[in-house]
């Protein structure tokens, strides 16, 4: 079978720098780095619609935004095959016969989902595809026999309830789909970037990002309102680095390089912090320092979106060929799954 890797975006919006450090600054590494037999990108818009029935037009107008932000930060169609997945109906059909195998309590149960169900003030009124999207999901990871998700943390129930959907299913009718793992980031600030405003989550449904493709002056007004520590009120204070998003962003991006760079008085990330802990250091100049350190990673990420936005019929045309090599993997395993079933009443 190979090994394959899965994953993919909601088109709710363009992505933001946690989405990079989460998940899409990995997967372009891991293309580059040739060490997978098949790369699949999926723009999830049928998952989108779960929680966004009333609006289409916002899924449909975000499917080129995120296509942009991949080719931007470098997903190379040559490498990387990116779908749409309401085009695949064969996803629909197997996440059908997957949710004989998840009950209720279970799927009320993923931590992820609790979340933001609350978040959405959804408790009275869950839309039976927002709770079941889980098994959606499985469905499209095992459709293509992914072997390996690339995700953030968020996504560790997900991957959970994928390997018991695949593991019931094999016990029930025979070993026919594959289990996958879930690729965490190995620098635990990337797991789940925090927002601007200091809330758990960077989110495109929360508004508290910054995106790739901000411009440098949104960037850094962004950067400078940003919230810290509350408790740092003057110079002199001494500082929490641990809890404050400033210097998460800075575990997240910042490397040896860039103190040479932009901050020759520091040698690394933990001088600054010790300082900062210490007090006497003022949070504006961790914050200026912070603004140079994205601006110089995001930069050739807008230019090279700025190039493509020029470019909108290719880049329909790319996710058109990327969803019709795909759809042909997931024919395959519908096929196998109905076998397996048996039900190919006329095979
Ligand atoms: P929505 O609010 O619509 O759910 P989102 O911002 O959570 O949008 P998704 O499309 O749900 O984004 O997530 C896509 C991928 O990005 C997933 O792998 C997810 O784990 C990762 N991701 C999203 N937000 C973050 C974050 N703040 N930090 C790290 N990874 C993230
Ligand atoms: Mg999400």
């Amino acid at each position: 079978m190979g090994k394959v890797i899965l994953t993919g975006d909601r088109p709710t919006g363009k992505l933001h720098i946690g989405h990079y450090v989460g998940s899409l600054r990995e997967r372009v590494a891991l293309q580059n780095e040739g060490g997978f037999d098949k790369i699949y990108i999926m723009i999830a818009d049928a998952q989108a619609l779960t929680d966004n029935a009333e609006n289409p037009q916002k899924v449909r107008d975000n499917i080129i935004e995120v296509a942009l932000d991949y080719l931007a930060c470098g997903l190379d169609p040559n490498k990387s095959t990116i779908l749409i997945q309401s085009m695949i109906p064969e996803l629909t059909e197997l996440t059908f016969y997957y949710m004989n195998l998840v009950t209720v309590a279970r799927a009320q149960r993923n931590p992820t989902v609790k979340s933001e169900i609350k978040m959405r003030n959804f408790e009275n009124n869950i839309p039976v595809g927002f709770l079941a999207y889980p098994i959606s999901q499985a469905a499209d990871i095992t459709a293509f026999g992914a072997t390996t998700v690339p995700a953030g943390e968020d996504q560790k129930p997900m991957l959970e309830q994928c390997r018991e959907i695949v593991h019931k299913f094999n016990t029930l009718y025979g070993e026919t789909l594959v289990e996958p793992n879930i690729l965490l980031p190995k620098n635990s600030a990337c797991l789940r970037l925090p927002g601007l405003d200091g809330k758990a989550k960077m989110s495109k449904s929360l508004g508290n990002c910054i995106y790739l493709s901000d411009e440098p002056e949104d960037i850094k007004k962004k950067i400078m309102s940003m919230f810290t520590d509350p408790n740092h009120l003057r110079v002199e204070d001494p500082g929490e680095t641990e809890n404050n998003p400033v210097f998460i962003y800075l575990d997240a991006f910042c490397k040896d390089e860039h103190f040479k760079e932009f901050l020759p008085e520091y040698n690394n990330l933990d001088e600054l912090k010790a300082h900062y802990q210490k007090g006497g250091l003022g949070d504006v100049k961790v914050k200026k320092f912070l603004n140079n350190v994205i601006q110089q990673e995001l930069e050739p990420i807008r230019t090279r979106r700025k190039e493509w936005e020029t470019k909108t019929a290719e880049v329909y045309e790319i996710l058109k060929q990327g969803t019709a090599e795909a759809k042909k993997v997931a024919e395959q395993t519908l096929h196998n799954v109905r076998s397996a079933m048996k039900i190919n009443y006329f095979d």
